[in-house]
């Protein structure tokens, strides 16, 4: 059985594999004659997405006809939805020692080699205009269009190959890759799963957001993104310790899986929010959920611009079904989560928090109260402030 095309098909139609031990071992025999390059870990986790089928159906780093296409229209040259630029920067004086039809080793600050690139473009590019249009913004306080503004002015692009996969420490328990957790919902016999993104510990809201979801299909596949994400954002280990005690005592262990998603966070909103569910249709979701804000940060998109974003792609294009939220809350008149769908009541009966009210607190000791959070949860998190 090709496991590849189980469940759902991979976005393109065919799951990408660009690890292979036979191309590994090719290139590891000459590693001494080729040229290499410092790449980031944000490139390196892009490396592994690509390699790995996630970012099906990119074999490589994006040349200028396909980056120029997602910018401008949201789809690859062959006219398939992709909405983030998956690109490997580097500066001018690097990109001098390289030449078109090279074979570029990529490695890590740690010495270790990532991948080779084959190198098939070389081109510069405007970084005001992938700011403006993959972010909404040129402000470079935005987290995303930070890095883009810190990044080389030029642009490497190339199919690529894994030469070391690289280790998720601690997490190293909960990777894999899209063949493995498609195999793993044929065998648990699930035909229909909602992938979850946060980057956030799980709160009642999302708690609800998947228990909702959970009533109409067969297995939740919990994803929270362990890439780099921006300074203030609660630290993996720490979330990753949170989903553990919130799983163990409040879901049914045998209709979720948990999973991580070694993928950098974008920060660019409604664009992510069709990147993040293509993603999760190559690991073999049949839904994805997007509520309010979906990647978002600050107040550069509207609150339910990740959703709307959807209406301008044919969806059968997509192929992963939508879950759509209303901005989701505990109601203390209710006494339950609720949406502005279903609750009546004013808003100074709901329990909200923003991310940065979150942080104050924990920053000034104050346990996160059990209608915001789990009290399994808020104790790590709490534990996870002090410790760091
Ligand atoms: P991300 O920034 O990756 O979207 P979050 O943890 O902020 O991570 O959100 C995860 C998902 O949950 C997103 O789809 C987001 O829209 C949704 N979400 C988060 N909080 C709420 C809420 N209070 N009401 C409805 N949807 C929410």
């Amino acid at each position: 059985m090709d496991l590849s095309k189980t469940i759902i098909e991979p976005h393109g139609g065919e799951l990408i594999q660009r690890e292979l031990d036979d191309v590994r071992e090719k290139y590891l025999q000459k590693i001494d004659k080729l040229p290499e390059i410092l790449i980031s870990t944000w490139s390196i986790s892009d490396l592994e997405l690509i390699s790995n089928g996630g970012f099906s159906p990119l074999t490589g780093f994006m040349d200028k006809r396909n980056y120029e296409r997602v910018l401008k229209d949201m789809h690859l040259a062959n006219g398939l939805p992709w909405t983030i630029p998956i690109t490997l920067s580097v500066t001018k004086e690097i990109a001098k020692r390289l030449r078109v039809g090279d074979e570029v080793l990529l490695k890590g600050e740690d010495g270790i080699y990532y991948g080779v690139i084959q190198l098939q473009e070389i081109y510069e590019y405007d970084k005001k205009k992938e700011a403006q249009l993959v972010y909404q913004t040129t402000d470079p306080h935005h987290p995303g269009v930070k890095k883009l503004f810190e990044q080389g002015d030029v642009y490497l692009a190339g199919p690529i190959y894994l030469l070391n996969r690289p280790k998720h420490g601690d997490f190293e328990k909960y990777y894999m890759d899209p063949r493995q957790t498609r195999e793993m919902f044929t065998n648990l016999g699930w035909k229909t799963i909602v992938g979850f993104q946060t980057r956030n510990p799980v709160h009642r809201a999302h708690e609800y957001l998947q228990k909702v979801a959970l009533e109409s299909v067969d297995g939740l596949l919990l994803n929270p993104l362990v890439g780099e994400t921006k300074k203030d954002d609660i630290p993996a280990d720490v979330r990753m310790k949170s989903y553990e005690v919130l799983l163990n005592n409040y879901y049914p262990l045998d209709r979720v899986r948990l999973v991580i998603y070694p993928a950098a966070m974008r920060y660019a909103g409604p664009r992510e929010a069709v990147f993040h569910a293509i993603v999760r249709k190559n690991f073999g979701c049949t839904h994805f959920i997007v509520g309010r804000d979906h990647a978002g940060v600050g107040n550069y998109y509207g609150t339910y611009d990740a959703q709307k974003i959807f209406s301008s792609f044919d969806l059968d294009a997509i192929g992963i079904k939508l879950i759509f939220f209303e901005h989701s809350f505990f109601c203390k008149r209710c006494n339950n989560m609720a949406s502005l769908k279903t609750c009546p009541h004013s808003e100074d009966e709901r329990v909200i928090f923003s991310g940065t009210k979150v942080r104050e607190m924990l920053r000034d000791g104050i346990q996160l109260p059990p209608e915001f959070t789990r009290p399994e949860v808020a104790e790590v998190l709490l534990k996870g402030k002090t410790i760091s």
